[in-house]
């Protein structure tokens, strides 16, 4: 589970973003935290980069396929 120790610099966000599942290999579009929702193994990755690939690392038949979706944003350029 992602963690962190200064709340100061996490927001909570009731956007739709953090709703959706990305499949394997499918384009980052934002860049953040993102959690396997099968194994719940987490990974960090920049804006338009693209997701781990369905080889990443193996599920079992109860976890499913990779399914990526964002927990966390990170904020690239704040105003
Ligand atoms: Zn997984």
């Amino acid at each position: 589970m992602a963690t962190y120790k200064n709340v100061n610099y996490l927001e909570k966000s009731s956007s739709e973003a953090f709703d959706q599942d990305h499949g394997p290999g499918a384009t980052a579009p934002f860049a953040g935290i993102y959690r396997c929702m099968g194994c719940h193994r987490e990974i960090g990755i920049a804006s338009k980069h693209v997701l781990p690939p369905q080889g990443h690392h193996a599920h079992t038949q109860a976890q499913g396929s990779i399914r990526w979706r964002l927990i966390v944003y990170a904020d690239h350029d704040p105003k």
